[in-house]
């Protein structure tokens, strides 16, 4: 596949879904097959994926691939009819969360799971106001782009939406001025007429750029969140399904339970299926003043995929993997990055790491050489992306499939495209 090739499909794409719709890269990439955590360009050349959290248990996995397609032999169909496999996925789902987190809602999307959260929050509590973090992602419908920051939206920030910074001392933001911030977005919700009805935290804080919170802080945003009527929404879209290598969930890290968990993009390994996890209280109180059904979310292919991608992450022992091919990575970056001076600090956790760039000499975000050191790992066969508020936090979040020699293969190329002159 020629380059010459690649441009006449951007511009087909473009004709038809508008220039604006993004794509990775400055020279956009074509992949047509997967497998594990390697995939495939037009022309057959592998690149290691240490980016993609959607294929989590491995792109293309047997399990998961033989499941959907046995499934979708039988019968697909509007979920308000009675079947097994739904029962059985939001069994096994509930089962690995802690009480009285036991009751599920199906969607089909992380913005959909999020959405309905909010709604339940919002008929719970009576009231309409809604705190994130400043520099969150958590979808694109209207009330989510109406509190997202991360991505430039046209949308003013809604009336009911407050802000907060969470922890980072590379921002200068201490655990004691971030609670400072939130009683301040509390007292103007409730001053506003709007009151609280959640704050709403991805638990790994992936937008922020991976920030290490204080033990205990999380703790006591939710204890203030609750003491003002509201609840505390944790969207795992991120962390779930055991990528912190620390239990299943994100939440787990900071000691708390939530009143209400979303999920995602993991849950499917590709598939769309998502959800939104609550107590029984919660759900009912919901149900008797208002209807929620969802005709594809939790479908009877969408089930049987989840409940493979549930298989696989036991099966293979994917959260005891992650922390192990985790902690060999942390190890092996951590030997390079002395030779680096671009590179200020190294955070995440489990298979999800930030490796923060910043210019040595004056300090700022090195922002453009984080989009360079990108742009030529793709060169090199490796993708990664950025994340933060400067964008300068190489993002590496790669399948579960990800092992040490892919760790080795990924750091050996980074150490080289890290050290080339500018
Ligand atoms: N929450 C978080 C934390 C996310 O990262 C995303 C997607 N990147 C979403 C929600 C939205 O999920 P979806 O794209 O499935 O709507």
């Amino acid at each position: 596949m020629s380059q010459f090739e690649d441009q006449q499909l951007l511009h087909r794409r473009q004709k038809v879904l508008g220039s604006s719709t993004p794509l990775f890269y400055d020279r956009p990439l074509q992949l047509l097959r997967g497998e594990g955590a390697w995939v495939f360009d037009a022309d057959g050349r592998r690149y290691l994926d240490a980016y993609n959290n959607v294929p989590h248990v491995g792109h293309c996995h047997p399990h998961v691939v033989d499941a959907m397609c046995r499934q979708a032999r039988e019968i697909n169909i509007n979920t308000r009819y009675l079947h097994p496999l739904i029962v059985e996925l939001g069994e096994r789902l509930t089962a690995t969360f802690d009480d009285p987190l036991d009751v599920v809602a199906f969607t089909c999307t992380g913005t959909e799971a999020n959405e309905l959260a909010i709604r339940i929050a919002r008929t719970h509590t009576g009231n309409q106001g809604l705190i994130v973090s400043d520099w969150n992602y958590h979808g694109h419908s209207i009330t989510l782009a109406g509190a997202t920051t991360a991505l430039p939206a046209p949308e003013a920030m809604a009336r009911h939406a407050r802000t907060f910074a969470v922890p980072d001392m590379s921002r200068g933001v201490s655990a004691q001025a971030s609670l400072a911030q939130l009683e301040q977005a509390i007292a103007s919700l409730k001053e506003s007429g709007h009151g609280v009805a959640a704050m709403l935290v991805d638990t790994i804080f992936s937008s922020e750029g991976l920030p290490d919170v204080p033990a205990g802080w999380l703790n006591s945003a939710m204890e203030m969140v609750h003491k003002a009527g509201g609840l505390l929404i944790a969207d795992e879209v991120q962390p779930g399904f055991g990528r912190t290598g620390e239990g299943m969930w994100g939440y787990r890290v900071h000691g708390l339970i939530p009143d209400i968990v979303t999920m995602g993009k993991p849950m499917g390994n590709g598939h769309p299926i998502a959800a939104t996890v609550t107590t029984r209280a919660l759900l009912e109180s919901f149900g008797q003043q208002s209807l929620y059904f969802n005709t594809f979310g939790g479908n009877p292919v969408s089930a049987a995929v989840g409940l493979a991608v549930l298989d696989v992450i036991e099966q293979e022992g994917l959260i005891a993997h992650a922390r192990v091919a985790g902690a060999y990575a942390i190890r092996r970056l951590n030997a390079i990055i002395g030779r680096h001076p671009v590179i200020k600090q190294m955070r995440g956790r489990g298979l999800f790491f930030g490796l923060e760039m910043v210019d040595p000499v004056t300090g700022e975000p090195a922002s453009a050489e984080a989009r360079r050191v990108v742009n030529r790992m793709r060169d090199e066969g490796v993708l990664l992306s950025r994340i933060g508020h400067d964008d300068n936090i190489l993002k590496i979040r790669p399948p579960m499939a990800f092992g040490c020699e892919h760790a080795d293969f990924l750091i050996e190329r980074l150490d080289k495209v890290l050290g080339e002159a500018r």
